[in-house]
């Protein structure tokens, strides 16, 4: 089986399926709007399209074995009670016919912050219910294990101590991610690089919440049997503050390295600088330290924004002076920026697949739009020097 990573239209939002060698699938935050699967609305319907690239376990369940919620806006995860199962295995409904989550990747962090400056919203609540349940039960099993339903790993430690009898479906930021629904899979690892941990420091801790505090994780994703033929980088709508203290404590390693990048907060200034775009315009200064972060490409790397069509204007996000930041770091490894609000077209968006082979990760054109496209490549790249 190929690998593949494929981001679905939904507008200011994320959505993001991986889908491994193993044959096992990772999706990433959803933006299922209401409208979305409504005949008449010219909304994508991106239900419909995942629906579509999932398989059904022996009890017919369809099913995905990962869901992470990089945080709990609403925009990462609209629709969540609609189309997916939430609640013990044993309470599904083969009538509602949702979609099962094998195993859950949840940070309790990101909820912490984010309750701090933002009222939860009904998904984010029930979301946060179902890993408190998931959590429970590994308490109350752990001489016996989990099954499907059931798992939950937790991303990043949560404060004083919380997580600390969680040892075995903990990881920590700067550790590995290696399990994907409680086995060990050869064809992916994941460094885990965000949310940042706890600091004593007050000011330091309200500054981590401010820039939108997100699981972060640089996932090697096997090809054609070679390890690491597509490194992908994901961090929610981390911002600017986020990157800047990533790239102090990664500038000597390979860890922020992609082939795909996910442009953090739909393409939004605000993860490239501390000054307003709306207010300052082109004299907004970009921080070197966030862009150095987020610039650590290989050859013919792609930069994907999940937003809404990029327009001229002072609204931000998306912004278009962060595309052209993005577009001039893809350009000089002679790679690409893509929007999925413009893919294939502005007026009938579809989903953005990258299929994964032994040179990297190349997009599938759409079936009526001729040949693939070949974008990157992962052997015979150039290595880029950090800094
Ligand atoms: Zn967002």
């Amino acid at each position: 089986m190929v690998s593949k990573v494929t981001f679905f239209p939904v507008d200011n939002g994320d959505m993001t399926l991986i889908e491994l060698e193993s044959g096992k699938t990772i999706l990433i935050d959803v933006n299922i709007r209401a409208t979305a699967d409504d005949p008449d609305d010219s909304v994508p319907n991106v239900a419909k399209m995942l629906r579509e690239k999932l398989n059904r376990d022996n009890q017919k369940r369809l099913y995905v074995d990962v869901f992470l919620l990089s945080h709990p806006d609403l925009d990462h995860c609209r629709g969540l009670e609609r189309h997916f199962h939430l609640g013990s295995p044993g309470t599904y409904s083969k009538s509602d016919d949702k979609i099962f989550i094998r195993e859950i990747w949840s940070s309790a962090m990101v909820f912490r912050r984010a309750s701090r400056i933002l009222t939860l919203c009904e998904d984010a609540k029930a979301f946060n219910a179902e890993a408190r349940r998931r959590v429970k039960c590994y308490r109350d099993n752990r001489l016996f294990g989990l099954g499907d339903g059931d798992r939950i790993q937790v991303m990043g430690e949560d404060e004083n101590g919380k997580t600390d009898d969680l040892s075995s479906i903990l990881v920590k930021v700067d550790e590995l991610v290696t399990k994907v629904n409680g086995v060990v899979d050869s064809s992916m690892t994941a460094k885990l690089l965000g949310p940042l941990p706890k600091s004593d420091d007050e000011e330091e801790e309200e500054a981590l919440a401010k820039n939108r505090s997100s699981v972060i994780l640089r996932f090697d994703i096997k090809g054609d049997g070679v390890d690491a033929a597509c490194r992908f980088l994901t961090g929610g709508d981390a911002e600017v503050g986020v990157w800047e203290r990533l790239w102090t404590g990664h500038r000597n390693t390979d860890w922020l390295e992609y082939d795909i990048l996910q442009t953090p907060h739909h393409c939004s200034w605000r993860s490239l600088s501390h000054e307003s775009w709306s207010n300052l315009g082109e004299k907004a200064k970009v921080s070197e330290d966030a862009r150095s972060a987020l610039s650590q490409r290989r050859y013919g790397a792609v930069i994907v924004a999940s937003c809404k069509p990029i327009s001229a204007n002072d609204f931000d996000p998306p912004c278009i002076r962060a595309e052209r930041e993005y577009e001039a770091i893809a350009k000089e490894v002679s790679g690409s920026f893509k929007c999925t609000g413009e893919y294939p077209t502005k007026t009938s968006p579809g989903i953005m697949e990258f299929e994964i082979g032994q040179y990297g990760p190349r997009l599938k054109s759409q079936p009526t739009r001729g040949p693939i496209i070949y974008t990157s490549g992962a052997v015979g790249q150039q290595p880029l020097a950090h800094g």
